[in-house]
């Protein structure tokens, strides 16, 4: 008989029942490290008091009204945006895959209307997650997420990640953008390099096409700055946000340059619940924090202290892992076991990680962990490897 939860999540048999920054607390009073936080979305750990100040005060004030009206928690949390970043507007969203929904809907309206509406391709790679939705699994585009839900949304091209000449040949008059994340998530971890970045940007630039990143996974201070694409001192037209920005609280983003918004005009698009003002009196309060360049200067301190302390990790258990990657504190350990073995080990010694694709268990810890809960929480990593270890 079918589960009265649609079962389409293999979930591990934790059920965690309150959290406190980098802890989380099962049924079972364990106490466990949370270095998965939620695939990157407690950004600030759990009941972070700024954002569960910021969530009551607004409950108590007003929780839905509709975009039917002016609502001035996203015009601050959208200036909070612009201010920080390269957009000039934004559109709200509940999650990172209507973020996608609307990126591919921009790229096309934004050709269609400069009488180009040929221009309906995106290009994007292989190994890439933009999310569940129609367009979210077209774009990605592995079997995986695709089998049995055609027909698909057409106007996707795949390439394989990091083909340079494959990418410079796919470009042509029907493509309207490229679309990446700039360090893959579900993908294992991968980031793209900054001069592969710059290379899309420029080939972007010649073609006049739009470059969407998406940033849902890597961006809001995970990577050690706002986003991650800054490390490559190149921007975006147009950049999905979700998981980090709400903080825990469903929230989700498009930002844009003016010109790459153009064709979004009143009616073209819309959603009942995005950008509420629940959600985006969050927004504000993890914007207020992330933004600070000192806080974003701890999570590059704390990110380095990580890494050096996991490749220690890495050397002690090489018949276990290969090898440490990612950005800041979005971390990949390449395993040489299978990662989902890591993740169960992990849970013996209270401590969670996350798995993803070529063999990577993912590291997302709350940007705001101690040095001491780092120090522990690479303990009891090496306590789980030890079990999987022969030597
Ligand atoms: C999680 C994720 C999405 C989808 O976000 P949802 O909120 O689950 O819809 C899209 N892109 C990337 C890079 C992600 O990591």
């Amino acid at each position: 008989m079918i589960s009265s939860v649609l079962p389409t999540y293999s979930r591990a048999p934790l059920s965690f029942v309150s959290g406190a920054g980098t802890w989380l607390v099962e049924a079972d009073g364990r106490r466990f490290l949370d270095l998965g936080a939620g695939i990157a979305v407690n950004a600030l750990g759990h009941a972070h008091p700024a954002l569960v100040e910021a969530l009551n005060t607004q409950a108590g004030q007003l929780w839905h009204t509709s975009n039917l009206y002016q609502i001035p928690q996203q015009q601050a949390l959208a200036d909070r945006l612009v201010e920080h970043t390269f957009a000039d507007t934004v559109f709200f969203t509940n999650s990172g895959t209507e973020a996608c929904e609307l990126a591919v809907k921009m790229a096309r309206k934004h050709f269609y209307d400069k009488g180009q509406p040929e221009r309906v391709e995106i290009i994007t790679f292989d190994g890439s997650f933009h999310g569940r939705s129609a367009a979210g699994i077209a774009a990605a585009g592995s079997e995986k997420m695709t089998k049995g839900f055609g027909p698909l949304l057409g106007g996707f091209t795949h390439l394989a990640f990091g083909d340079h000449e494959g990418l410079a040949a796919a470009v042509t008059e029907t493509t309207c953008a490229i679309m990446v994340e700039p360090v893959q998530g579900e993908g294992g971890i991968r980031p793209l390099s900054d001069a592969c970045l710059k290379g899309m940007r420029d080939l972007c630039d010649e073609h006049g096409i739009l470059l969407i990143l998406d940033e849902v996974q890597c961006g809001v201070g995970r990577t050690g700055k706002l986003f991650a694409h800054e490390w490559a001192g190149v921007t975006p037209d147009i950049m999905m946000v979700a998981k980090g920005i709400g903080g825990g609280f469903p929230l989700g983003a498009v930002l844009a340059t003016e010109s790459a918004a153009s064709g979004m005009t009143a009616g073209t698009h819309g959603s009942t619940y995005g950008g509420n003002p629940l959600g985006c009196a969050v927004g504000c309060a993890v914007m207020d924090i992330i933004s600070d360049p000192a806080f974003l200067a701890e999570v590059n301190r704390k990110a380095s202290l990580m890494r050096q302390k996991l490749e220690g990790l890495v050397a002690s258990y090489p018949d276990v892992f290969e090898s440490l990657r990612g950005a800041g504190l979005m971390l990949g350990l390449k395993c040489k076991v299978t990662p989902g073995d890591v993740v169960s080990a992990g849970y013996g010694q209270e401590v969670i990680t996350v798995p993803a694709a070529d063999n990577v268990v993912r590291l997302l810890p709350p940007l705001t962990i101690t040095d001491e809960e780092i120090t522990e929480a690479v303990a009891r990593l090496d306590a789980a490897a030890a079990t999987l270890s022969a030597s």
